[in-house]
């Protein structure tokens, strides 16, 4: 990889788009190679702007935010500068291709001394590293024309002032999870200070003596912001509990989302019965006592077709729906259940004359069928291309914590050169799939718009061929934009049941997708679009077993869930002694307010990884935000999948799910 070209490129897009113009910063940014920054393995992402895993719960800062602390502290070619937080020491790096001597200081030793061989190994000779409590400053150093800190703290440590010279600046973010702001500070006279406001930033705790206490590095509260009552207990309170899922109580609890126009259901893994049972009869409810008329689900458009053709009693067509992995998403006993009451529901309709529920694919480009037709083609021509390109799409469906996995996909030349073929590829497999649907005159998918999706796609799978968060942003924009014509066709008293996974359903701006790595979801999309007609309600488990793959493609496995970890949204729900329960998070300002602190919330997609579930399954998340209700179970079964459906003689008869 030409990784001149890539970085130019990363500063072009990345920092002087957005608006960074000092003219030293953008040399520095130009010349430090970060890819000598990540970890190995890694390099091809360096120049994404996003943060990066760097070991020891650390992170290498996102290229955008250093450049802007680096020009708001206004350095000079004289200047003396003091960084807290070396980390990988890319910024300590970038200091000193500005000012005349760097200090920096990292409490991890193992960060420190690798910092320190870096800046040997590229001949960095004004950097001085010590490993210590840079809460503290360097006292011996003092005073700093510049100080900058890379990681948060609960106020503006006392010594930092102190050690700024007349004139100095200090730029540190100050506050806690997504309540975090950048500050810069300026010694105006001997004791008198100005501060700025810089707009808010998420970065990794300050640990120290004036700073957060290291019970849990990355999530500890300030003692003296606490809410009053710890937020298991606030829960707890809140919780509006109930037994079974069969009775009416449970289904009432979700009339207060009558008036919604969108309501999504998520879900925290795809092979869970209790999140299969709870969405159905949620889903039975508002369409038998609210209005709702239609149901779409993350799923490939012509699999979702079939079903709603089936509901509606009309010949099936082709072979059975859902035969790709992740096969059992939908080919389950749970879901087979809840479509023999679509269709049931659609008899009673048609006896009445009414209209009837309509089911359909969020996914419009098909795309585990043109997931399983690039792997098929690489394999076919390169079995090694293929292992990459299965671990780039294990990322893809739900999101999995990059770059955990997604940094061993590193690309190669054969992966590059297959682009084309695969894509030739994906776009028959549309043009097939939309012949299959659209000449039964699907009302909604008519000629012209199967027209406009075939010329979008080849950008679309451009894009997901390469994975990563652009493509994930482009399926999120396509699911929204589905949602979006769906309502417009049916009409204004239209209104959509959406079943996805949290990670598409969660608001993406209060998790680290939106905060750290510039992912957008369809649950962000649909508040933006809908506002005041969107409801967001994510699900929920601390224990129990469940359906999943260990690698794309894989074998549909029983496996056990971990417990959740402690200092996650799960745990609290699971400290609060209620087994299943309903949180509207929006019942009172106080439950609101202790949600709203960022915690690990758990992710399980087609993959389970338990044995890096941390790094596998886990971002930050700000649950009040991110969700307008959580719906909690405390332990859960396993979904039962279906054995898969013999193509040929019987079809007919047991056509959609071979029952
Ligand atoms: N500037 C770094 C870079 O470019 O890679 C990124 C720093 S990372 C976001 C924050 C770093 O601050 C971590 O390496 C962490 O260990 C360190 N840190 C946290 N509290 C500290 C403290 N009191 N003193 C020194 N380092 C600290």
């Amino acid at each position: 990889m030409d990784m001149t070209r890539i970085r130019d490129r990363m500063v072009e897009q990345h920092l002087t788009r957005r608006g960074i113009g000092d003219r030293s910063v953008i040399r520095a940014m130009r010349t430090v190679p970060r890819e000598r920054f990540v970890d190995p393995g890694y390099e091809e992402f360096a120049y994404e702007d996003a943060p990066l895993s760097i070991g020891d719960g650390q992170t290498i800062s996102q290229p955008f935010i250093v450049a802007l602390m680096l020009e708001k502290a206004d350095l000079d070619a004289g200047d003396k500068v003091l960084e807290v937080g070396t980390g990988s020491g890319y910024a300590s790096a970038l200091i000193s291709r500005i000012a005349k001597h760097v200090y920096s200081v990292e409490r991890h030793e193992r960060l420190a001394l690798q910092a320190r061989e870096r800046f040997e190994a590229l001949g960095y000779k004004n950097i001085d590293v010590r490993v210590g409590d840079g809460s503290k400053g360097w006292a011996k150093a003092a005073p700093f024309d510049a100080i900058i800190v890379s990681a948060g703290a609960p106020e503006v440590p006392l010594a930092l002032k102190e050690q700024l010279d007349l004139g100095g600046r200090l730029i540190i973010p100050v506050g806690r999870g997504d309540a975090q702001r950048l500050k810069r500070i300026t010694r105006v006279g001997a004791e008198a200070f100005e501060e700025d406001d810089l707009g808010g930033v998420l970065f990794v705790p300050l640990i120290g003596e004036d700073a957060w206490t290291a019970v849990h590095p990355m999530y500890t509260a300030a003692p003296s912001a606490r809410a009053e009552a710890p937020p298991h207990q606030l829960i707890a309170d809140a919780a509006e509990e109930f037994s079974s899922l069969d009775e009416r109580r449970f289904a009432a609890l979700f009339d207060r989302f009558a008036e919604s126009r969108i309501v999504l259901l998520g879900e925290s893994t795809h092979g869970t019965a209790e999140f299969y049972e709870a969405r159905a009869a949620i889903s039975r409810h508002l369409v038998e006592h609210h209005g709702f008329n239609l149901i779409a689900v993350e799923a490939d458009w012509p699999d979702a077709a079939a079903i709603d053709r089936w509901t509606k009693g009309q010949a099936s067509k082709g072979a059975a729906p859902f035969g790709r992995f992740p096969e059992w998403m939908w080919r389950n006993i749970e879901f087979s259940t809840f479509a023999g009451w679509m269709k049931e529901q659609n008899q009673r309709r048609a006896a009445l004359r009414k209209d009837p529920i309509r089911f359909y694919g969020l996914d419009l480009y098909n795309m585990s069928g043109s997931i399983r037709s690039v792997l098929d083609y690489l394999e076919s021509v390169s079995p090694e291309t293929a292992a990459i390109a299965r671990e780039r799409y294990g990322c893809l469906s739900p999101w999995q914590s990059n770059p955990a996995t997604y940094g061993r996909a590193v690309l190669t030349d054969a992966y590059r050169s297959c682009e084309d073929a695969v894509l030739k590829q994906c776009t028959e497999l549309l043009t097939r799939s939309l012949d299959d649907v659209a000449p039964d005159g699907d009302d909604f998918l008519n000629a012209a718009q199967s027209a406009r999706l075939l010329t979008a796609a080849e950008r679309y799978y451009r894009v997901m061929y390469y994975g990563g968060s652009q493509a994930w942003n482009l399926r999120d924009t396509y699911m929204a934009d589905t949602i979006e014509r769906l309502l417009d066709f049916h009409g204004p008293t239209a209104k959509i049941i959406i079943w996805a996974h949290n990670s598409h359903i969660g608001d993406a701006r209060y998790t680290e997708m939106g905060t750290a790595r510039d992912e957008l979801n369809l649950g962000q999309l649909c508040r933006q679009r809908f506002d005041g007609m969107t409801s967001l309600i994510g699900l929920g488990t601390h224990c129990g077993e469940v359906i999943a793959a260990s690698d794309w493609d894989g074998e549909a496995e029983k496996k056990q869930v971990n417990s959740s970890l402690p200092q996650s949204c799960e745990r609290l729900c699971h400290d609060s002694g209620k087994p299943r329960f309903l949180l509207d998070l929006n019942a009172n300002e106080e439950l609101h307010a202790s949600l709203v602190e960022q915690r690990l919330q758990r992710f399980i997609g087609v993959i389970y990884r338990p044995e890096t579930e941390r790094l596998s399954h886990y971002m930050a998340t700000s649950l009040s935000r991110q969700y307008d209700a959580f719906l909690w179970f405390d332990e859960t079964r396993a979904l039962s999948p279906l054995a898969p459906q013999e193509p040929g003689v019987g079809d007919q008869e047991t056509f959609p799910f071979g029952l």
